[in-house]
C-alpha cells in the first residue's frame, strides 16, 4: 500500500485534507471546521456535552483493531453517552496526537470511521486538533447533542419498585477481546497460523463496531416510556447498578437468569473456562443501556423487542443483591473494568 508520510501535508495541509470531505447536515451547525472555533446554535433545548480520551496501549491494541473500526468506536461510545441522557448527539470535535509512525493513509482510514459514524448517527465534525506525538496515537473526542429540559434523564431518578431494564446482551464485547487477545498471541508464537474467528463473528463485531442504541432510545419515545435513571453500559452491569443505585439512594434486586447473554459469548467463555456472568457483570465496553422504568410501564416494556428486565429496585437499605439461579442472593461486588488498574 502507499505510504504517504504526514510531513507532506504539513499541519493545515492535513487537516483540510481530513475533513474536507465532512459536510455539514445539522441546522444547530452553524459554522463547523475552519476558523479559530465552531459556532453553534441551540434554541429551546439543553446542550449536552461529554468527551472520551483514548490512548494507544491502554484503551486500544492497533495489532487486532484496524485504524477504521478505531475511528467508527471512538466516535460511537461518545454518542452512547449523549444517548443515555436521552439526547440526541448532532456535533463532534476530534482531536489527535500521532507518531511518525502514521502515514497520512492511516488518517484517512481513521477518518473513514469517523465519517461512516457521523453519517449513520447524523452528526456533524465540527472541529478538533492535531499535534505531534512522540508515542503512538491519541485521540480525544467531545460530543454535543441536545435535549428537551424535561426529558433528561439522570442516574439519580430511580425509585423503590422501578424495574431494571437492559438492552442486547452482555459480556459480548469482553468476550470478543478475550478472543482477539488469545489470537494475538497464537499468532505471535507462529505466524504461519491463520486466526480462528469461525462462529464468532457476533463477539468479534461487539468489540470491533460496537453501536450506540439510538433505536432504543426512539422506540421508548414512541411508547412514551421516560425511564427514571439511565446510564450506558461500558463498564459492565455491576459497576453501572452501583452507580444508579448510589446515585439514586435506592438497593436492587437482579436475577442471573435474567440477564441477556449472547449464545456465541456462552461458548466462548467454555472455551476460554471462564465464567460468562462474570463477564456479562464485570466486562466491559457493551454499550448497551441500563435504565429504570417505573412499574406502570410494564406492559409497554415488554412489548418492546430487544430489551430485558433483569430485576426491580428496592430500599437503600438492602444493597445491591444478585439473585442466583437456585434462588440464593449474593451481595453484588462492583469491580468495574477500571483501566486505571493493572
Ligand atoms: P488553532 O490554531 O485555532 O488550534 P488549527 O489550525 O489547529 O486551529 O485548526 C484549524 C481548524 O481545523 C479548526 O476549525 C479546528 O477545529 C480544525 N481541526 C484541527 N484539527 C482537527 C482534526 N484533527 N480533526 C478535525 N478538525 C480539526
Ligand atoms: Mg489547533
Amino acid at each position: 500500500m502507499q505510504r504517504t508520510e504526514i510531513s507532506t501535508y504539513g499541519e493545515f495541509g492535513l487537516i483540510k485534507h481530513l475533513t474536507e470531505k465532512f459536510k455539514n447536515e445539522n441546522p444547530s451547525t452553524l459554522l463547523g471546521v475552519g476558523d479559530d472555533a465552531a459556532v453553534l446554535s441551540y434554541e429551546n433545548k439543553k446542550v449536552l456535552v461529554t468527551t472520551d480520551l483514548l490512548l494507544e496501549g491502554i484503551h486500544f491494541d492497533l495489532v487486532y483493531v484496524p485504524l477504521m473500526h478505531l475511528g467508527y468506536k471512538a466516535a460511537v461510545v461518545n454518542f452512547s453517552d449523549i444517548y443515555a441522557m436521552n439526547g440526541d448527539p448532532k456535533q463532534i470535535t476530534v482531536s489527535i496526537g500521532v507518531s511518525k509512525r502514521f502515514s497520512v493513509e492511516d488518517l484517512d482510514q481513521f477518518y473513514a470511521g469517523i465519517a461512516l459514524a457521523c453519517n449513520k448517527y447524523g452528526v456533524d465534525l465540527v472541529g478538533g486538533d492535531t499535534s505531534a506525538s512522540l508515542t503512538g496515537l491519541a485521540i480525544s473526542i467531545t460530543c454535543i447533542g441536545e435535549a428537551e429540559a424535561d426529558k433528561i434523564v439522570y442516574r439519580n431518578g430511580a425509585k423503590e419498585n422501578d424495574l431494571i431494564c437492559v438492552s442486547g446482551d452482555l459480556g459480548s464485547a469482553y468476550m470478543g477481546l478475550q478472543l482477539l487477545e488469545r489470537e494475538k498471541i497464537v499468532f505471535a508464537g507462529n505466524e504461519e497460523v491463520q486466526p480462528d474467528f469461525e462462529d464468532k463473528d457476533y463477539i468479534l463485531q461487539r468489540q470491533l463496531k460496537p453501536d450506540a442504541r439510538q433505536d432504543i432510545i426512539k422506540s421508548l419515545r414512541e411508547k412514551g416510556i421516560l425511564p427514571t435513571s439511565m446510564m450506558d453500559v461500558s463498564d459492565g452491569l455491576s459497576s453501572e447498578l452501583m452507580h444508579i443505585c448510589t446515585q439514586s439512594n435506592v438497593g436492587c434486586r437482579v436475577f442471573e437468569d435474567k440477564i441477556p447473554i449472547h449464545y456465541q459469548a456462552v461458548v466462548m467463555a467454555e472455551e476460554l473456562n471462564m465464567n460468562i456472568v462474570t463477564a456479562a457483570l464485570n466486562g466491559g465496553e457493551d454499550y448497551e443501556l441500563l435504565f429504570t422504568v417505573a412499574l406502570e410501564d410494564y406492559d409497554k416494556i415488554i412489548s418492546m423487542e430487544g430489551i430485558a428486565v433483569v430485576g426491580h429496585i428496592t430500599k437503600s437499605a438492602h444493597g445491591l443483591q444478585l439473585v442466583g439461579r437456585e434462588g440464593e442472593e449474593i451481595e453484588m461486588r462492583a469491580q468495574g473494568w477500571n483501566s486505571l488498574e493493572d
